[in-house]
């Protein structure tokens, strides 16, 4: 077998190529597209390496955030999964970004929270564009109807823009509209009057996966969020 680190290198580069592809047909520069490698399914072994030759991480649950941030304290590591109000002081001393902020509740917690201790990471709302029913996320009609509420709550605190998920599908295509409808929304809400006034520009979209981060690209992402590609080739240990 191939030593883990060349199979991560090999992984990354052709990620970044194919990133850089998709830039050049889109009109985009590649430096605007920045990949936060999903290490919720990667073995110890493979994200000790993996933070030899990439800086920023992303995991799902709070908790295991905090425990690798802990160990990897020189990667920025970003929330990307589901988080509970009474797990918002974690992450927030742990997560440089939060990209699912997915109510009006949570947002409050975390303002409070970040009054309290201090900690102030980026955050991205989540929004549920797709709708499914499994997915959280304010939905795009929610989100400009409280817009007003919303600028009001993150006052300080850095909201830098949208993040969704597209349903699971073979087809890359089928999340166009998706990632298409995240980016007009965020045009919808950064020109209001209000968001100008408040100095929001929300110029950061998260969205594409391993399945479909081209598609997203071309839609304009500024993260995509990539886990079993830069994984796959490795073998599991045995346990
Ligand atoms: C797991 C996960 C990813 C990465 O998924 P892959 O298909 O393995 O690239 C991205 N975003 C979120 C929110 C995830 O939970």
């Amino acid at each position: 077998m191939e030593p883990i680190r060349s199979t991560l290198q090999k992984n990354l580069d052709s990620v970044h190529q194919q990133i850089s592809a998709a830039c050049q047909r889109s009109g985009r520069q590649a430096g605007e597209v920045q990949v936060v490698a999903v290490t919720k399914y990667a073995e110890p072994a493979w994200f000790l390496e993996l933070a030899k030759l990439h800086p920023t991480f992303g995991e799902n649950r709070p908790q295991q955030l905090a425990d690798r941030q802990q160990q990897l304290p020189h990667i920025r590591w970003h929330l990307i999964g589901q988080l509970q109000r009474n797990k918002v002081n974690l992450a927030l001393r742990h997560a440089s970004m939060i990209h699912s902020i997915d109510s009006i509740r949570l947002l409050e917690a975390i303002r409070a929270a970040s009054d309290a201790i201090g900690f102030k990471p980026s955050i991205l709302l989540q929004v549920n564009l797709s709708g499914e029913a499994t997915k959280s996320g304010f939905s795009p009609i929610e989100l400009i109807q409280s817009w007003p509420d919303i600028l009001r709550i993150s006052s300080g605190l850095p909201i830098e823009g949208l993040m969704t998920m597209a349903a699971e599908s073979d087809d890359p295509e089928s999340a166009r509209p998706v990632f298409r409808g995240l980016r007009e929304l965020r045009d919808t809400l950064s020109q209001r009057p209000d968001s100008i006034e408040s100095g929001l520009k929300l110029p950061q979209l998260s969205m594409g996966m391993s399945g479909d981060f081209l598609t997203a690209v071309e839609e304009g992402a500024t993260l995509v969020r990539i886990g079993s590609r830069l994984f796959s080739g490795l073998e599991t240990s045995p346990s």
